[in-house]
């Protein structure tokens, strides 16, 4: 299979390419040339297939012509170690449990994906894979979890010092090995910005062997769409899927799985203030901006990275998307009501992430009575505590044994100003 930018369909790579560069040099995104489907035979039996099964078929359809089929079993199983559970709320309003991986957020499924798909297509070269990410909270710690150990690989992961959740941190920093950290002096933008200079120069990135590990990459949405086909098995109406957005990673893939060939009646985007996305789907005009900080601050983006990617898949139709997706935007005050709403109604505890999704599952309901939604939920709501203390008070949200032990755990990172030049010395020692 043939991988191109959505910028420039002529600019093809292979999967190889498209997986470690994960961005074309055009500053598009990379598209399988053509869409996977699962033939007629899987939508005879999907309803009887376990997670893994399923998870094999769409690895299957989307890298079985360019990765061995026991090295693509090994990366599902590896991939899929602990479950997603759905849970019902009333026959109608299902939660779809997405944090019971290592790190607590739905962004283990295509961390350790990514991590194994690297590890395979990287095996017979003798270089170190360097992986570079900068993160605001989740996504380093999934990614450093995920790369843990992994052998042939290190990572280098850039935080804003100050600026994340102290078991965030614990979450890059503790774990030593091959996982490294940078305590940025300044923002996530700076962050983001000192990381875009290391590929940007190609001297030091080809040396280096770098890649990158955010949602632009490919193969971190394709583990996702598992679990939209996972859990629609599981109700029996056709499902109105909710997802709390932020980039979009999350919702795409849910697109992929349609193209799959999953019956889906709609797509719901919900997003905190940060409403690029439902504020496009209402007037047709694509306003990105700088993002504002809010309680559900993994949604907090004003320039989602993945939405070149929803636009390609409804050949740039605004009428297209907005025919299969309906967006809602919340504020912090109601996402706060909803958090109490539910577990006083019933009695669960659900994180202003996935109580974004919520509401928007509810408003969506109001208008189409008969529907089934399933919302996603995104976060353990203990990663979040001073939040859910503040809504239902001290002591009532578990905190999971996994998160808890870090508390105890060293904090190891390299203190650096945001300077490029600086951050590039770093990474030329680590040569
Ligand atoms: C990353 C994240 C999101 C947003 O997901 P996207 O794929 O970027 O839209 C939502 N909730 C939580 C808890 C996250 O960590």
């Amino acid at each position: 299979m043939l991988y191109h930018s959505t910028n420039n369909s002529a600019h093809r790579v292979p999967l190889k390419e498209a997986i470690l560069r994960s961005l074309p040099p055009d500053n598009g995104l990379y598209m399988p040339d053509t869409l996977p489907t699962l033939g007629a035979d899987f939508w005879k039996i999907w309803r009887e297939l376990s997670f893994q099964e399923i998870g094999y078929a769409v690895a299957e359809a989307f890298f079985g012509e360019d990765v061995p089929e026991d090295a693509l079993s090994e990366i599902v199983d590896g991939t899929l170690e602990f479950d997603a559970p759905l849970v019902s709320l009333t026959p109608q309003d299902h939660i779809l449990e997405l944090f019971h991986g290592p790190t607590l957020a739905f962004k283990d499924f295509g961390a350790r994906f990514m991590a194994r798909l690297m590890a395979h297509l990287t095996k017979d070269e003798d270089r170190m894979l360097t992986v570079l990410v900068a993160t605001s909270g989740d996504t380093g710690g999934a990614v450093a979890s995920a790369f843990h150990k992994v052998p042939g690989t290190r990572v280098i992961i850039l935080y804003p010092k100050g600026k994340v959740s102290g078991l965030q941190e614990k979450q890059l920093t503790a774990l030593g090995g091959n996982i490294s950290a940078l305590e940025i002096d300044g923002t996530f933008d700076d962050c983001q910005r000192l990381v875009k200079s290391a590929f940007l120069d190609r001297e030091l990135s080809e040396s280096l062997n770098l890649t990158s590990a955010n949602s632009i990459n490919l193969s971190r949405l394709v583990p996702q769409s598992f679990y939209y086909i996972h859990s629609a098995r599981q109700v029996e109406a056709e499902p109105v899927f909710v997802i709390p957005s932020g980039n979009f990673g999350n919702l795409t893939a849910g697109l992929l799985a349609h193209q799959l060939g999953l019956p889906v009646k709609k797509f719901v985007a919900a997003t905190n203030i940060n409403d690029v996305v439902p504020a496009y789907l209402k007037s047709g005009d694509y306003q990105p901006r700088p993002s504002q900080a809010t309680i559900s601050n993994a949604m907090d983006v004003g320039a989602p990275s993945n939405f070149a990617r929803m636009k390609a898949l409804f050949g740039d139709s605004w009428d297209a998307m907005r025919g299969k997706i309906e967006g809602y935007a919340f504020t912090d005050e109601q996402t706060r009501a909803a958090v109490r709403e539910v577990k006083s109604t019933f009695d669960y505890n659900i994180d202003p992430h996935g109580a974004v999704g919520w509401l928007a599952a509810q408003a969506w309901r109001e208008e189409h009575p008969g529907d089934t939604t399933i919302t996603l939920e995104t976060a353990h709501p203990s990663k979040f505590l001073d939040v859910m203390e503040q809504e239902i008070g001290a002591g009532i949200v578990d905190i999971p044994e996994r998160l808890a032990i870090l508390a105890d755990k060293e904090k190891v990172a390299l203190p650096m100003p945001a300077d490029e030049k600086i951050f590039r010395d770093h990474l030329v020692s680590q040569a």
